[in-house]
């Protein structure tokens, strides 16, 4: 597993590294798996976001 941006390595556990389908982020067909290391993620991509309870709340 390489990091798609700075080329990292991912050492032993790829722990917080994700997976994105190159195909979705580029619209040309190119369909590939691109990894990512959690520092360059986080950078493109911001933060993992988590639904909280208060965003949707029915009762509004
Ligand atoms: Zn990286």
């Amino acid at each position: 597993v390489i990091c798609e941006e700075c080329g990292r390595e991912a050492s032993g556990q790829a722990r917080g590294w994700r997976c994105y389908l190159a195909e979705y982020l580029a619209s040309d067909g190119n369909g590939d798996l691109v990894f990512y290391c959690p520092e360059c993620a986080l950078r493109e991509f911001g933060p993992l976001r988590f639904r909280s309870t208060s965003d949707d709340d029915p009762r509004g």
